[in-house]
C-alpha cells in the first residue's frame, strides 16, 4: 500500500541527462534500466506513477537558438527529443513487466498515444505507468512546467524531482563544500533566492496549485522508494 494517502498518485520528473550515464550525450541503456528499476520498486508499493522526462541529453531549444536556429523550431526539436527518451524508458519498464503508456502532447499516432486527460487517468487507475511526452506541446516552455501541469491535471499528491544532488542547497554543493541543504523551503523563497529547482513558471504553477515538489537524488540506489517512504534526505518545496 502507498506509504501516505497523499502519495497514492505521484509525478516523477527526471531530466534527459539522467539517462545518459557518463556518456555526455544520448541514452545509456544500463542507466535507463536502472531508472526503470527505481520506478518498479515504487510501483510495487501500489503507487500510481506519472512520469515526465526531459530532453536535454539530446537537444535543448535554447542551445539550438543560440546557434542561430529559430527558437520555436529548436523547441519543437527539444520536444521530439523527450519522445525518444520516453520510448526508451517505456521499453525498459515493459521488459521489467510493468505496463507503461507513452502519451504525447503532440499527437503522433504511429509512435504513441495522444494525450487525452481522461484516458491518462484511466491508465493510472489500471496500474499503468504513464509517461507524458513532448512537454506541454508548446515552445518556450520546459519539461519542468510540463511535469507541474500534468501533475496538477492528474491530481498527483506531489512532484518528485530526481536530480544528481539530494535536495536544494543555498549554493551549488559541487562548487561549495559549505553549502547548506534546506529541509523545506517555500515557493516564494525559491523564486526570490533564484534557487535552481525548476524554472520560475513551473514553481509559480506549483504554488498556485499547492503542489509540493520533493527534490531528491536519483543516483542513490533505491532512492526513489526511500524518499517516498519518508526516509533519506531531500528538500520539500511548498
Ligand atoms: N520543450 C518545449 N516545450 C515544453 C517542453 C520542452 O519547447 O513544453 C523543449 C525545449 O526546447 C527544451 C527541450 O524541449 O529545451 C527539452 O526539455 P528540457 O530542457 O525541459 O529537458 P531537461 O532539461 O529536463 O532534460
Amino acid at each position: 500500500t502507498p506509504p501516505h494517502p497523499n502519495l497514492r498518485r505521484v509525478m516523477l520528473k527526471i531530466s534527459g541527462e539522467a539517462l545518459m550515464g557518463d556518456q555526455g550525450f544520448g541514452l545509456h541503456p544500463p542507466t535507463v534500466e536502472r531508472i526503470a528499476r527505481e520506478v518498479q520498486s515504487v510501483h510495487k508499493m501500489g503507487v500510481e506513477i506519472c512520469m515526465v522526462i526531459g530532453g536535454g541529453n539530446i537537444f535543448r531549444g535554447l542551445q539550438g537558438s543560440a546557434q542561430g536556429m529559430e527558437r520555436t523550431t529548436a523547441d519543437y526539436m527539444g520536444m521530439l527529443a523527450t519522445v525518444m527518451n520516453a520510448l526508451a524508458v517505456q521499453g525498459a519498464m515493459e521488459s521489467l513487466g510493468i505496463h507503461t503508456r507513452v502519451v504525447s502532447a503532440i499527437p503522433m499516432d504511429q509512435v504513441c498515444e495522444p494525450y487525452i486527460r481522461r484516458r491518462a487517468v484511466r491508465h493510472l487507475e489500471k496500474g499503468r505507468v504513464v509517461i507524458f511526452a513532448a512537454g506541454t506541446g508548446n515552445p518556450y516552455f520546459t519539461t519542468d512546467t510540463a511535469a507541474t501541469l500534468r501533475a496538477s491535471e492528474m491530481s498527483c499528491g506531489a512532484i518528485f524531482k530526481g536530480t544528481k544532488v539530494d535536495g536544494v542547497y543555498d549554493k551549488d554543493p559541487v562548487l561549495h563544500p559549505d553549502a547548506v541543504r534546506y529541509d523545506r523551503i517555500s515557493y516564494d523563497d525559491v523564486l526570490t533566492k533564484h534557487l535552481k529547482v525548476m524554472d520560475a513558471s513551473a514553481i509559480a504553477l506549483a504554488r498556485e496549485n499547492g503542489l509540493p515538489i520533493i527534490v531528491f537524488s536519483l543516483d542513490a540506489p533505491g532512492g526513489f522508494q526511500s524518499i517516498l517512504s519518508g526516509e533519506g534526505t531531500s528538500t520539500r518545496v511548498g
